[in-house]
């Protein structure tokens, strides 16, 4: 188990640069490495929400240092330790449940994907069954949110309640926080950024203090400037060449709806796919997908 974690930390050293780590992280990193039976366990569990979370740290995989992983499971399992993360564990049933109490007795970091139905006494949505009882994701989340070290809401859902929470859903969707009356580091994007979350996960891991904002839980180094801040198009907003279709280039989407500048997060400085591009530079408009009131229209500008 400790071989696992060596290979996390080696995998965050060699690839600091494109995780955006900062260089005085990396002697902790290399301390980390040196004695990783000090870092916790991790258990990833999910509730409402669409996996794309998940989806979208998979996509880290193309862009690993000669540490890197294989695939999105041995990122999961193998590097960053992961108990518990029922979407991409082989391990099923009884011995899931059992891998899962186990990780529960160390010292361990909740990560949460999804929202926290919380209506029908949470019954629409249960992680497994233990001992003939269901045990529902709001159960789950505040039994584990409470023993945790820390908890890290991957995504937009769980850290605010994301489109699930939205429109006629009866299910009554909450955010963690919302549910447990715990602080969370939330990490807001529907998808998450890959790099946010590996960046996130590898701070906690060796014990690096991640400062938050005040209104929203977001570590201030991963959301603090606008994505109109930095967008490529910015010129063509300045000048007022406003784009009246969707992948026009060479104008500004600000008139179609764009929301870059109601949003904070960084993809236009750090770009989505491994950098190759991101919304905007694919042609269509910022949607918003990294704050609080996503998806409705009550977006603040910033
Ligand atoms: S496309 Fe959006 S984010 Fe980019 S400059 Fe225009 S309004 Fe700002
Ligand atoms: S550019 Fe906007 S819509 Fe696209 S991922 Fe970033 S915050 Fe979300």
């Amino acid at each position: 188990m400790n071989i696992s974690r060596r290979k996390f930390f080696k995998y965050c050293i060699g690839s600091a640069a494109s995780l955006g780590l900062a260089p005085a992280l990396l002697p902790k990193l290399v301390k980390a490495l040196e004695n990783p039976g000090v870092v916790p366990n991790i258990i990833w569990i999910e509730g409402a929400s669409c996996s794309g979370c998940s989806v979208s740290l998979a996509n880290l995989i193309g862009d690993c240092s000669e540490y890197g992983p294989t695939d999105f499971p041995d990122l999961l399992f193998n590097y960053m330790n992961a108990s518990f993360a029922k979407t991409f564990m082989t391990a099923a049933g009884d011995h899931a449940v059992e891998s899962l109490r186990a990780a529960q007795q160390t010292d361990y970091i909740l990560v949460v994907e999804g929202g926290v139905p919380t209506v029908f006494n949470g019954m629409t949505c249960t992680l497994f069954s233990e001992n003939g009882v269901d045990v529902t994701m709001l159960d789950a989340v505040n039994e584990l949110a409470a023993g945790a070290q820390a908890v890290v809401c991957v995504g937009t859902c769980s850290s605010y309640g994301g489109i699930p929470a939205t429109g006629e859903n009866l299910t009554g969707i909450k955010s963690v926080s919302e549910c447990t009356g715990i602080p969370t580091i939330n990490l807001p994007g529907c998808p998450a950024h890959p790099d946010w979350v590996a960046a996130t996960i590898a701070k906690v891991l060796c014990g690096e203090e991640i400062v938050l904002d005040q209104t929203d839980n977001r570590p201030v180094d991963l959301y603090h400037r606008t994505v109109h801040y930095t967008c490529p198009r910015r010129p063509l907003y300045e000048k007022g060449h406003f784009a009246t279709a969707i992948g026009q280039e060479g104008k500004c989407f600000y008139e179609l709806g764009c929301r870059g500048p109601y949003t904070i997060a960084d993809c236009s400085a750090r770009g989505w796919n491994n950098g190759f591009n991101y919304c905007i530079q694919a042609g269509v408009p910022c949607v918003g997908c990294a704050e609080k009131a996503f998806p409705g229209d009550q977006l603040i500008k910033h």
